[in-house]
């Protein structure tokens, strides 16, 4: 062919491609002119039984969750949403059930290297004989990374989605917690003797200050102010505790009446209860989470309620240490909110919520001799939207509904334990395990996909984990 041929080709083409472009642009303009572009989500989590936890308590069959950035957008019948939007990634969840992700409100993530070093011994023998002595030796910021991705692969396999923690190195924990994609509510341990990180109260004040400000504002971790006890730590500690929270409006964690031990101390102390004397000093004002909560008075609970102070219930930590029960029903009646912990791995040995549920249930049907005390859906509740309540977060997480953050999981219903199925409430509290969660999407990112994590590197986190174990049994010989 001659060079005249082909300029002459070329000139042809492009007049036949700016045509192409301009008809292109017409037929654009004319459809979108009779059907407007349809809402675009970034993920759509569509068919299953979708189980909201909102006011209603509204349970959709072959439902859909919305999602745009972090948040949910909608929430309804699968055909509906379809119709409204198209996605980017749609996941189906035919066949399974779709319920907001659970909220462990209270643990000591990096203690999961410390699961079953010790037990069936009384409280003082298992600390003073094992954890108080296995963390002098062995709790350094390394330690703290190990565990808390341990715990985070753990929580996230077994439904957890946000968790409230209080240890030591806690900016190591929030980092970690961070890249894992998980939510959680965290403070560094304040108590009046020297930690693994703090000789002094000063310093630990100091370098919660600094964490408060780091992490203002975070999509994903909320900073906390974390005393442990009344009990071990004194009224100029709490006072102080107080304003540094009240400084950056920060929640406050705190154990709370866990033994009847505690009680006895504080009242030969301060000739009041835990919860009276912590009234008493004006501890009780903001955002405040008590942990167990396990020997409280009537006026206790009223006093509670009044402040309204979130109570994180650990029914098996506190058998497993034979702690008592705690008064969940009494709680719930006044008004108090009241949401669901594990506890550290030492002592309960697992983070499966799911597990706590099943025990939350029973051990208060036993106790009060009365089947009907904690039905399936309030146990579902204390893991959801109570939790979310007892730490003031329940504006952002806890149930499934648009404007909140985009927290869920995709649970399975094709394991012979949850066949056949009748009732969502009854299959998540008594039937299902935290191992049958097979999705888990967090502030609108999947973090499992078919109980692959994407985020924690598995293999790794366990080889490290065994290696502790060698580590840990060497310090203590
Ligand atoms: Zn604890």
């Amino acid at each position: 062919m001659s060079s005249r041929d082909n300029s002459h080709t070329r000139k042809l083409r492009w007049a036949v491609t700016i045509f192409a472009l301009a008809l292109g642009i017409v037929l654009c303009v004319g459809a979108s002119r009779s059907n407007p572009p349809k809402n675009l989500l970034d993920l759509m989590v569509s068919g299953g039984t979708v189980v909201t936890m909102d006011g209603q308590r509204t349970v959709i069959d072959n439902g859909a969750v919305g999602v745009k950035g972090e948040r949910i957008v909608a929430v309804g019948a699968a055909a509906d949403l379809k119709r409204r939007f198209t996605a980017k990634q749609t996941i189906d969840a035919g066949g399974m059930l779709v319920i907001p992700g659970l909220i462990n409100t209270h643990g000591h993530a990096p203690m999961a290297l410390f699961r079953g070093i010790a037990d069936d011994l009384t409280l003082m023998e298992w600390l003073n004989r094992y954890i108080f002595p296995a963390e002098k030796k062995n709790v350094d910021e390394a330690f703290v990374r190990w565990g808390t991705k341990l715990a985070c692969a753990e929580m996230l396999k077994s439904g957890t989605t946000t968790y409230v923690d209080m240890y030591y190195f806690e900016e190591a924990v929030a980092e970690e917690t961070k890249l894992a994609g998980m939510r959680a509510v965290l403070g560094e341990t304040i108590i009046d003797f020297p930690s693994p990180d703090h000789k002094t109260v000063e310093a630990a004040l100091e370098y919660t200050e600094k964490f408060l400000k780091r992490w203002r504002g975070d999509s994903l971790i909320t900073a906390a102010v974390a005393p442990h006890s009344p009990y071990l730590c004194s009224v100029k500690t709490l006072t102080a505790c107080r304003a540094l929270a009240d400084k950056y409006e920060a929640p406050l964690l705190i154990h709370l009446s866990e033994t009847r031990a505690e009680v006895e101390q504080v009242r030969e102390r301060y000739q009041a209860t835990s919860t009276e004397h912590l009234e008493k000093i004006g501890l009780l004002k903001g955002r405040v989470l008590g942990a167990h909560g396990v020997w409280l008075s009537d006026n206790d609970i009223r006093i509670l309620k009044a402040k309204q102070v979130g109570i994180a219930h650990c029914p098996e930590s506190n058998m497993k240490l034979a702690s008592g029960v705690a008064p969940v029903i009494r709680m719930r009646q006044a008004g108090v909110a009241v949401g669901l912990g594990t506890d550290g791995a030492a002592s309960n040995n697992d983070l499966d919520m799911f597990q706590e549920m099943d025990t939350a249930a029973k051990l208060h049907k036993l106790y009060n001799n009365d089947p009907t005390a904690l039905r399936a859906a309030d146990v579902l509740e204390m893991a959801t939207i109570a939790g979310a309540r007892s730490l003031g977060m329940d504006k952002e997480i806890g149930s499934l509904e648009p404007g909140k953050r985009a927290d869920l999981l995709l649970v399975s219903l094709d394991h012979p334990n949850e066949i056949p199925f009748y009732n969502a409430y009854s299959h998540l509290v008594y039937a299902i395990k935290g191992a049958e969660v097979s999705d888990s999407i967090i502030n609108g990112k999947v973090v499992m996909k078919a109980r692959k994590l994407l985020t924690l590197d598995e293999k790794t986190i366990y080889r490290k984990a065994r290696e502790y174990r060698d580590r840990i049994l060497q310090s203590l010989k």
